[in-house]
């Protein structure tokens, strides 16, 4: 095996994402530049309004980047007297690491729970399971990979249990539950399902900084002034700290950017569901499960197409030998870190589904930078595939 083969499919290649937004990127980085505003300011001011209306919440706070956004939500809950040292959040246990750094770094305990094998994604079950610990006080759904990770049955465990629920919208940015859960509801969206959401805007989601950014949305009063007093020093005016707060601000420059971005939100999560249904359609090998297609197109964003197979290893090296790069999102669970070996409730978390799928996942190229004729040759290449390939 060689490793010096071309890759004529890379898996993401953030130049080309960037590049249809090259002159509008260049237009508003100038304006950033000539304004002299560099910290706050009316290009946040517009992110945040922008980011109210993606959500459907009253308030939206631009922050550094989605774990801070995370320890914000999470350390404001603490503040307001509503989350406790100790207290329980319900998470599943295949989600990435920030989401479980940001429940420990607040002094919570993540209770982790399998995920359903078919979502990928916390379910009513993996709620029912959370609670048999008894602290649990919060749930934390994570819409993994783009697919919602909700619906009216979570709504109303989560309710019967008083949970507050904090969304981790990183990998899901105008998902939506459509209709919402019952007719007559309006739709609902992702960051706005819950008590709070938190976003990322690191480079590789589906809508990119070209840098670290994040936010923090919710319909909350109390919590927006504490994530956003919390994220400047703790100071809710000047030179007056009422908390021990961070330095946790989204630049303008970063707004600025984000916010042209955002005017193609649709479009750039429709052409990954055209790549991710063209793959469906396409995918034909037993030896490969492909990933289900949600009841309505709304419920998914496609962040990542993951395909299991237990020749996971295999099919990975095929596909490179071939010339396409693929991904593992994420081949070691968190309570399988060496920064939480030894510790608790790590150290005995019994998670079989999570630690099958890491060993079994593979991410296929899906960003709005991949031609449509790398999905045919992607999908015939991994129809020509059997186990002894290689
Ligand atoms: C990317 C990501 C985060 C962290 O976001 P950053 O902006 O990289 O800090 C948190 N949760 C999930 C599920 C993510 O994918």
């Amino acid at each position: 095996m060689t490793f010096d083969l071309k890759i004529n499919h890379p898996f993401l290649d953030l130049g080309a994402v960037n590049l249809p937004y090259l002159d509008q990127l260049k237009a508003a980085a100038t304006r950033v530049i000539e304004s002299g505003r560099y910290i706050g300011g009316p290009e946040v001011e517009a992110f945040e309004e922008k980011m109210q209306e993606v959500a459907a919440t009253r308030y939206a706070i631009g922050v550094s980047n989605g774990l801070d956004a995370l320890r914000l939500i999470l350390r404001g809950y603490k503040e307001l007297g509503r989350l406790r040292d100790g207290d329980g959040v319900i998470v599943a246990g295949n989600t990435y690491i920030a989401s479980i750094l940001a429940i420990v770094d607040a002094g919570l305990t993540p209770i982790l729970v399998d995920p359903d094998p078919l979502t990928l994604n916390l379910s009513a079950e993996g709620i029912l399971e959370g609670l048999k610990h008894g602290h649990a006080k919060a749930i934390m759904p994570v819409h993994l990979y783009g697919r919602l990770a909700w619906d009216s049955e979570m709504a109303s465990l989560a309710q019967r249990n008083h949970l507050l629920v904090v969304e981790d919208v990183a990998q899901a940015i105008g998902v939506r539950a459509a209709g919402a859960f019952s007719a007559g509801e309006p739709v609902a969206v992702a960051g706005g399902l819950g008590d709070a959401g938190a976003f990322s805007f690191y480079p590789t989601k589906n809508i990119g900084a070209l840098g670290d950014a994040g936010a923090v949305t919710t319909s909350h009063h109390d919590l927006a002034e504490a994530v956003r007093a919390l994220a400047n020093y703790g100071s809710d005016r000047r030179y007056h700290n009422i908390y021990a707060g961070f330095n946790c601000r989204l630049d303008p420059l970063q707004a600025a950017l984000i916010c042209v971005k955002l005017q193609y939100l649709d479009q750039e999560n429709q052409a990954r569901r055209q790549r991710a249904e063209l793959y469906n359609k396409l995918i034909k090998n037993p030896d490969v499960k492909l990933p289900p297609l949600p009841s309505s197109a709304c419920q998914m964003v496609w962040h990542q197409f993951v395909v299991t197979t237990p020749h996971r290893d295999n099919l990975a090296r095929y596909l490179r030998h071939h010339g396409v790069a693929t991904d593992v999102n994420y081949p070691t669970p968190p309570h399988l870190q060496p920064c939480f070996e030894g510790r608790e409730p790590f150290a005995s978390a019994s998670l079989p589904i999570t630690e099958r799928l890491c060993k079994e996942l593979l991410c296929l190229p899906i960003s709005s930078a991949t031609p449509l004729p790398s999905i045919h040759h992607i999908a015939q290449t991994i129809n020509d595939f059997s186990p002894t390939s290689l």
